[in-house]
């Protein structure tokens, strides 16, 4: 029987919930609002099936991508609605146009909730577009995707590496008829987190939130703003460095705890396709970042390439390598390091005013800005010291 001993052990990914014959587990929020699964001892059979479809407890082994590419989908509008480039769009049309499939990936629901849900009319495909910066609750979205595939249907299944790696866990079997893609995931807050924000600028907004836009384009791709729109018309723009809930998210205050020692991103996941920014674009290839978005997309099987492949007419391409990508977008590889005040954020975040908290526990000790003020130093003494050595080699060579 599942049993979690420590928390970063579990995804909350739901797959032995799914799993399990005689529905005896349920995921239940601990006090961070994260889901965690409880199994119901009086009717567990004992059948360890729920151990066997544990992404943790099974890991997949890495695979090598067999291309790289900075992409952007021709299609400015979409872009432009797109966190990144606009790839993901462009899938899900395929599978529902040409396949008459069905799409799963993360929505917002209408009390502001990330859930996992599915689309099967193109119309619907916006309801999952662009990055929603907290953990999607799968619900039995593991099951209803193994009953479309049982019916012979097409389904593209979306979402972060530890989504992707729990259902293929789950399936226990491939199927043809199965996209897979994952994000690159920096890690995910809690709903409870988002809710809690979220009730602080409704009370001065005098009003319920009513769409959440974490990246809103309004003044390019790189740059971009976190903007909350209100039922009385009323809007809340904010740049992504001076909103409190993006620099809380981004500085690694409140995210999951498997998400600072995750074990299935670094393209463990089983994924056909991994997405997200492409944010080295500019040292690579310069004259293709118009800043409305590029994307990243790393191919990781021969299924993906077939699919990739079929849509290259609907893209503006560069081919790179996966050095470049992670060099410059290191949570491909590595998972977000632990903030040393996030327990203290979890204890208070409820009754104290969002902002002033995150202000607080962001806030570098004089210890810390000698380190980091330290560090750079070394760091550039390095660069320098090694410019020197390739200038003197050159011109011994020479
Ligand atoms: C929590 C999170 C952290 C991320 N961290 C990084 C990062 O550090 N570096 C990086 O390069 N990219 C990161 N991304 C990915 C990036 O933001 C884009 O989602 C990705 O590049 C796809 O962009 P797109 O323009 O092709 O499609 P878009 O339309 O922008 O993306 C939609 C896709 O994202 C999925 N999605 C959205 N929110 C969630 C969610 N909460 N959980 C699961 N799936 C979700 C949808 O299911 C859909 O497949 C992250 C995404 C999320 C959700």
């Amino acid at each position: 029987m599942i049993c979690i001993q420590n928390k970063s052990d579990c995804y909350g990914c739901s797959a032995c919930y799914s799993i399990c014959p005689s529905r005896c587990i349920i995921m239940a929020k601990d006090d961070e609002g994260f889901l965690y699964p409880i199994v119901d001892q009086n009717t567990c059979i004992n059948c360890k099936r729920c151990e066997m479809v544990c992404p943790s407890l099974n890991q997949f082994s890495p695979t090598t991508p067999l291309k790289v590419y900075a992409a952007k989908n021709k299609d400015i509008q979409i872009r432009r609605e797109s966190s990144s480039g606009g790839i993901f769009t462009l899938l899900a049309d395929h599978i529902i146009e040409k396949h008459n499939g069905v799409v799963f990936g993360a929505g917002i629901d209408s009390n502001n909730m990330i859930r996992h849900l599915s689309v099967e009319d193109k119309d619907k495909i916006h309801l999952l577009r662009g990055s929603k910066y907290a953990q999607s609750d799968m619900g039995d979205s593991y099951q209803e995707v193994k009953a479309y595939l049982n019916q012979g249907r097409y389904v593209l299944f979306t979402g972060t590496p530890c989504q992707v790696a729990g259902l293929k866990a789950f399936l226990q079997r491939s199927y043809k008829t199965l996209l897979c893609v994952d994000v690159v995931c920096h890690g995910s807050p809690s709903c409870d987190v988002l809710k809690y924000y979220l009730a602080g600028l409704e009370k001065e907004f005098g009003s319920r939130a009513t769409g959440i836009n974490f990246r809103d384009k309004k003044t390019g791709w790189k740059d971009y703003y976190f903007s909350i729109s209100f039922e009385n018309k009323k809007k809340y723009l904010c740049q992504k460095d001076k909103s409190a809930y993006m620099r809380g998210f981004i500085g690694n205050l409140y995210l999951r705890p498997s998400c600072y020692n995750c074990k299935v991103k670094n393209l463990k996941s089983g994924s056909d396709i991994t997405l997200g920014d492409y944010w080295g674009v500019s040292s690579r290839f310069p004259e293709f970042d118009d800043d409305t978005g590029v994307s990243l997309v790393i191919v990781n099987t021969a299924k993906g390439y077939e699919y990739f492949n079929k849509l290259k007419d609907s893209m503006d391409i560069r081919e790179s390598e996966i050095t470049h990508a992670i060099k410059t977008n290191p949570y491909i590889a590595r998972s977000a390091g632990l903030h040393r005040n996030r327990d203290l954020f979890f204890k208070r975040y409820r009754d104290e005013s969002f902002d002033t908290l995150v202000d607080e526990l962001l806030k570098k000790g004089n210890l810390e800005k000698l380190y980091l003020y330290i560090r750079e130093a070394f760091l550039k003494i390095l660069v320098f010291g090694w410019s020197i050595v390739k200038k003197l080699r050159n011109q011994m060579a020479k």
